[in-house]
């Protein structure tokens, strides 16, 4: 949306020209049907195109892309988001899965080694791969450790991960959406706002993160989405 926006600020275009595309039946199910449905709405909405189920790429050249099921789109500039891989050393290791991505529990150890640890990208529990996950699973990992060393005792300790997906997305103009949602998991909570407040969220946790060389303290979270949720400008 915010690449809608920039084009048409540099006059070379508009949604109507921007093709969302992904090889399974829905884009991003993992952020909730619902908030998914509302999306592409909008994008709709604003003229963009939708296709699903394109299978894998066939075939990119300068101007177009050859997708498996037989369709081709004209495209001048593509924006691909590969599947994850783990990383060549983690494959094979007795911690990890076929893959190489690394076994644990919910509480971010591994079954068989339970002095190993793994949070973030690298867990085989991690899914979807977001930075927001891997820092949830990272608290759990420093208050496993802190109870093996005797600081912390198993009742506070012994927190399981119960993942959230929270995304904000700039839109241009101004404007972002705002996701929070547990669907995929199994939880009820699938919220989307849309309009100035998460822009502002967005550009501040990028100034944080930069200043902070990418330490970003918990409480932004809980902030984000008293804001989000709650001050409708
Ligand atoms: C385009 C894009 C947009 C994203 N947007 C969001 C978003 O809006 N919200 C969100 O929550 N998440 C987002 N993510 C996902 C987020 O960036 C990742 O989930 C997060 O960075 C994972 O952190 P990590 O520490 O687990 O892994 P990484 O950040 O991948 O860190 C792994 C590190 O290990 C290093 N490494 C690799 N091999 C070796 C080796 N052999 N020896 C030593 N070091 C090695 C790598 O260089 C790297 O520094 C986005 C990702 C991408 C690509």
């Amino acid at each position: 949306m915010s690449m809608a926006t920039w084009m048409g600020e540099q006059k070379t275009g508009g949604p109507e020209q921007i093709t969302i595309f992904t090889p399974g039946e829905t884009i991003a199910e993992d952020a909730g049907l619902e908030i998914v449905k509302k999306f592409l709405g909008l994008a709709g909405g604003m003229g963009m195109k939708y296709k699903n189920n394109v299978q894998d790429i066939k075939k990119l050249t300068a101007t177009t892309i050859e997708f498996a099921n037989g369709e081709t789109i004209d495209a001048e500039l593509k924006i691909l988001l590969p599947d994850w891989v783990a990383h060549d050393f983690l494959k094979g290791l007795p911690i990890s899965d076929d893959q190489g991505f690394i076994i644990t529990d919910l509480l971010m150890r591994n079954p068989k080694y339970p002095n190993v640890f793994a949070a973030g990208d690298c867990a085989a529990v991690t899914v979807p791969k977001l930075g927001a996950i891997g820092h949830q699973e990272a608290e759990i990992v420093a208050m496993q450790i802190a109870k093996d060393l005797g600081h912390l005792s198993a009742e506070k300790a012994d927190q399981k991960l119960e993942p959230v997906v929270m995304c904000i997305g700039d839109m241009g103009a101004g404007k972002a959406f705002y996701i929070r949602s547990n669907v995929w998991f199994g939880g009820k909570d699938e919220v989307l706002e849309i309009g100035r407040v998460p822009y502002q969220l967005k550009m501040r946790y990028r100034d944080m993160f930069i200043a902070n060389s990418g330490r970003i303290p918990a409480i932004g979270l809980v902030l984000a989405q008293f804001a989000a949720e709650h001050i409708k400008v």
